[in-house]
């Protein structure tokens, strides 16, 4: 099995000469055990604040350990009762080509005819999830409501545009980089208009792009975003705080300046709540019930940037911090 290390916590942004390939012998199944051949991994900028020694929610990923992460494959052998060969399975070993362990490390998933596995790691798997539960969970999202989305061209952001237009927001405002992805934004996601923060300051287009304010806010980018937000909220304006991509490689965290506008918080009474999936999986069945049959009914669509090869998975995983995918990142095996 081929399978990527972590060697070296990353100073900044990550570099190549902070992981390693290596190859490793598997053992001959054990009792109760599955070994499978994966087809797509996940890359997903979660994994950065795991290369960081610091207290989270998930533990960091250990140095000379191989990488944990979603992926989804094929069982080419079993000693389980509850698998068989050819079966799609999902799992968390990530970032490896074969994945062996015991049974209970892996979850059956449903065939999916011609859409393609890499879903799993996506629009069906966490990514969807997370912007479900970020946006009606975390910031109740209500009829009517105009909504601020950051990082909108994105596996996340690009499914909360079209989960808030499903469920009545008015308008729906996201922003990307670049004048292409944020055309997609109107032309495809859903969203009533788009911001390419790269343009100009965010603080003023969001000013111009929402003169009735928003009401909610879902972050996945901090810093100038978030602090945009707080200047355009409304009375009563909730914030889901999902991510801040834009510092996760700030080499000195004390010198990530706080967003202005916070006394804004009091004066328009704010909620703003941060939150990890793990603690809304409750809702997960709610999820695959309210969202998987507007997949098959085409009213829910989504993107993926696949890159070919486990050889070129640190590149798709440092090309998240460039912006180099439109919607879902993934890797194929
Ligand atoms: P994305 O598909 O959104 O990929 C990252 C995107 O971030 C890039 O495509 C890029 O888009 C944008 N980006 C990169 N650097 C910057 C920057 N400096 N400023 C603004 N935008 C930037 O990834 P995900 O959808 O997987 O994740 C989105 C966010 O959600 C992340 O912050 C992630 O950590 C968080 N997350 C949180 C979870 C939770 O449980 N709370 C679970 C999953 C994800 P562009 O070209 O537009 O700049």
């Amino acid at each position: 099995s081929t399978q990527i290390q972590l060697v070296r916590r990353p100073a900044g942004m990550p570099v190549a000469e902070d992981f390693r390939t290596v190859t490793v012998e598997l053992p001959d199944l054990g009792e109760n055990q599955v070994r499978v051949r994966n087809e797509f991994i996940s890359v997903d900028p979660y994994m950065r604040g795991r290369m960081n020694d610091s207290k989270s929610y998930i533990p960091p990923f250990e140095l000379g350990e191989t990488m944990q992460g979603s992926a989804v494959g094929r069982v080419i052998e079993s000693t389980s009762p509850e698998f068989s060969e050819g079966d799609l399975v999902t799992h968390f070993l990530g970032w490896r080509d074969i994945a062996q362990a015991d049974a209970q490390a892996f979850t059956q998933a449903q065939e999916l005819g011609d859409v393609a596995s890499s879903v799993y790691l996506g629009a069906l798997g966490l990514t969807g999830m997370t912007a479900y539960m970020g946006l009606m969970k975390v910031a109740e999202l209500k009829e009517g409501d105009n909504v601020f989305i950051s990082g909108a061209a994105g596996a996340v952001g690009s499914m909360v545009g079209q989960i808030a237009k499903l469920k009545g927001a008015r308008e729906i405002i996201g922003s990307a980089g670049g004048s292409e992805k944020t055309a997609l934004l109107t032309q495809r996601f859903g969203f009533t208009q788009g911001i390419d923060y790269k343009a100009a300051p965010i603080l003023t287009q969001l000013e111009e792009a929402a003169p009735n304010g928003i009401d909610v806010y879902f972050d996945n980018v901090g810093g100038d975003h978030l602090e945009a937000a707080l200047n355009s909220f409304n009375r009563y304006g909730r914030a889901a705080l999902c991510g801040a991509i834009s510092v996760y490689n700030e080499k000195d965290p004390n010198s990530i300046p706080g967003p202005r506008f916070m006394t804004n918080i009091v004066t328009r009474s704010l909620s703003m709540k941060g939150f990890v999936l793990q603690d809304y999986l409750q809702f997960a069945q709610e999820f695959r019930e309210e969202i998987a049959p507007h997949f098959i009914s085409g009213e829910i669509t989504y993107d993926e940037t696949v890159v070919e090869g486990l050889h070129n998975a640190l590149d798709a995983f440092f090309g998240l911090f460039s912006g180099k995918n439109t919607g879902k990142m993934v890797v194929e095996i």
